[in-house]
């Protein structure tokens, strides 16, 4: 019998993911196929919840509003600087992505939203925060987790984590 995609599973799938404007975000068609643990986080919620009970073989459109994807868009979570506050060395670019550290001191990821001028926008937003996410997936393979594999919270071999 062929395993359903459950939690504790390894799953590895191809996707492509377009946006509500048509425009393909990202795929890995053509390319490695991704590789996750089921269960652990890896994916975007409303992606993974979607993909539970699905099997080698199988292939599906999955549908995935905001708030279950990269989340709403927060406009309080923008903050416009000048350009002067990067490093002179630093070649800014629209989509680019810095570890920060919030007021609380936790790390955080922030991604250039716009430059105008010398005007810098950064955000805690994803860049694809507020989009809704239509994924065609095609599921490649679906095996058991190790140990190790559960513990860490991500796979393991090709595809997967390496460790040193
Ligand atoms: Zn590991």
């Amino acid at each position: 019998m062929k395993p359903a995609i459950a939690d504790g599973h390894v799953v590895t799938i191809h996707y492509r993911l377009t946006l509500d404007d048509g425009s393909i975000a990202d795929q890995s068609t053509g390319g490695e196929p991704l590789v996750y643990l089921h269960g652990a986080q890896n994916i975007v919620p409303g992606l993974e919840r979607q993909l539970a009970g699905k099997k080698i073989g199988d292939q599906c459109d999955v549908v995935v509003p905001a708030n279950e994807g990269y989340g709403e868009y927060d406009p309080a979570a923008d903050q416009t600087v000048p350009k002067t506050q990067f490093p002179p060395n630093v070649d800014l670019q629209v989509g680019m992505a810095f570890q920060t550290r919030a007021r609380t001191g936790q790390p955080m990821t922030v991604w250039v939203r716009a430059i105008k001028g010398d005007q810098v926008t950064i955000s805690a937003n994803h860049p694809m925060a507020g989009q809704r996410l239509n994924f065609h997936v095609e599921v490649v393979d679906v095996r058991r987790a190790t140990p190790d594999e559960k513990k860490h919270g991500h796979a393991h071999g090709p595809g997967g984590h390496h460790h040193h």
